[in-house]
């Protein structure tokens, strides 16, 4: 094969898997066929075929050529261990599509309990859903460390003695470094973040921080106090008119398909595909009603914008094979995180100003939440990597990491399937920081309300003309500031004092 055939095949290839999964989370195919897709490309993923491109890397001197080949190689690897994942993640999909669970006298189908806790009032029947959810995740946990372990043998093949060595000879970071680098935002946050949350839980919930479990975050984060100010009918409109007013109206960018129906097996999590950026985007969202909805909408919409407006002449690699997606998620999390400004709230969504201090606040607590709960996830899932076949150690170690920087109590059940495969869980964090900066580089330029300026629009735009040709570490660099300076996002972080007034 010429390496041109094997990037047309490799567009092809992951095209048709993305197409696949995409069709399956938006209930419109019962099962994904990711393994009929894969039995179709023997050739491109042959050990011959990867003889021939390592061969080429080697003769390649011009160091963007061989970036490019080289995420070539790496999707190359990936199909070849993809063939021993695929057959158990489709046998994960099909038995976590027979579970439901009959706690609280309901039927609830398994993908679907998050966030039926998240709307249930009732302190103790969450509790109940919650110990249900865990139970059932126990039933899927066999075929989850089969999938982990299969994926780990594949690799070894190819001399990556863990995954961490896989990732980080992709993605061409080292993530001791990383997360060293994570520190200062538990230091410089802890104090407050205790302060304000458990302020907050005992007006709520009449619990303390420490003393309750994670079912009750999926319910505070829903902000069910806030959901009138966000119905579902209106989620279209409103976020629509956000993207325009920062001059990313979704009526110039055809080529993004939103996909708002609430079909039944629809997955509830939001997501985005881009199999052939900028021609083809898809946004998928289960609109339920309230802030997640937004939050859902604006952050998928934020990738969806980044790929449209992607630079159509720019090949593959570039426009589809990102080394990691810490860039994406970058773009995904600026927009996200616009509600969290009260001023956002009040000049586009029109939220009234004392409405719009306090629902601010309040996501602002919510991001920091997340943000220390990923911070745990990262650090879980490098000591899950250094042991991954000792399940007694990372059941008590998942739950002991979640609970210590997040304050509620992790169910140990969830062990394994709360981990983000590939370090994904590295790359929002990466996102986290460097979405801050562009903030504050945003504020700089064009103002504390840069969000009402189409200026602001055009120069994402020319940012996200660069595709995934690079990384958020060389936006951020590109902007004059240094990669993984964690202030701009410890700052941020202030405004959660408003929450104890
Ligand atoms: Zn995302």
């Amino acid at each position: 094969m010429t390496y041109e055939e094997i990037l047309k095949q490799l567009e092809e290839y992951r095209a048709a898997l993305a197409s696949e999964d995409r069709l399956a989370r938006a209930g419109l195919k019962a099962r994904p066929a990711f393994v009929s897709v894969r039995e179709r490309f023997t050739e491109l993923f042959s050990q011959e075929t990867i003889v021939t491109l390592r061969g080429l890397i080697e003769r390649t001197a011009q160091p963007k050529k061989r970036d490019q080949m080289e995420r070539s190689l790496f999707a190359l690897l990936e199909g070849v261990v993809e063939s021993e994942t695929l057959p158990i993640e489709e046998k994960i999909l099909q038995k976590a599509a027979g579970l439901e669970t009959g706690a609280n006298g309901l039927k609830i189908p398994y993908y679907d309990i998050a966030s039926v806790i998240a709307q249930e009032d009732d302190f103790e029947k969450r509790n109940a859903l919650r110990a249900a959810q865990a139970a059932l995740a126990e039933e899927l946990t066999p075929l989850r460390v089969d999938l982990e372990h299969a994926a780990r043998q594949a690799l070894a093949k190819f001399g990556f003695g863990t995954a961490r060595e896989y990732s980080e000879a992709k993605k061409r970071l080292r993530y001791e470094t990383f997360l060293q680098k994570t520190i200062p935002l538990l230091q410089e946050t802890t104090g407050m973040y205790r302060r304000v949350m458990s302020d907050v839980l005992r007006r709520a919930y009449g619990k303390e921080l420490g003393d309750i479990g994670s079912a009750h975050a999926l319910h505070w984060r829903a902000g069910n106090e806030f959901a009138h100010l966000f119905p579902p009918e209106k989620l279209i409109p409103l976020c629509s008119g956000a993207f325009a007013t920062i001059g990313l109206p979704f009526e110039q960018a055809p080529q993004i398909r939103i996909d708002a129906e609430a079909r039944p097996g629809k997955h509830p999590r939001a997501c985005c595909y881009a199999p052939h950026a900028p021609e083809e985007v898809h946004i998928i969202i289960k609109p339920q009603g309230g802030y997640e909805d937004v939050r859902g909408l604006l952050h998928e919409g934020g990738h969806a914008f980044h790929f449209a407006y992607t630079d159509p002449s720019l090949p593959y690699e570039w426009r589809g094979m990102p080394r990691s997606h810490a860039l994406s998620e970058t773009f995904a999390a600026l927009i996200e995180h616009l509600p969290e400004n009260p001023l956002w709230l009040e000049h586009v969504m029109r939220v009234p100003k004392a409405a719009a201090d306090r629902a601010g606040a309040w996501a602002l607590l919510g991001n920091l939440f997340m943000l220390r709960r990923y911070v745990a996830k990262f650090s879980y899932e490098l000591a899950f990597d250094e042991k991954p076949y000792d399940i007694a150690r990372n059941k008590e170690l998942y739950a002991k990491t979640l609970r210590d920087l997040t304050g509620f109590s992790y169910e140990p059940e969830f062990w394994i399937e709360d981990m983000d495969s590939g370090f994904y869980s590295a790359d929002y964090l990466r996102a986290w920081i460097a979405s801050s900066q562009l903030e504050e580089h945003l504020v700089r330029t064009f103002g504390d309300r840069w969000f009402l300026k189409r200026d602001a629009g055009a120069f994402l735009k020319e940012l996200f003309a660069k595709g995934v040709s690079w990384d958020a570490e060389e936006l951020v660099q590109s902007l004059g500031m240094t990669a993984w300076d964690p202030l701009p996002l410890i700052r941020k972080f202030d405004g959660i004092s408003r929450l104890l007034r």
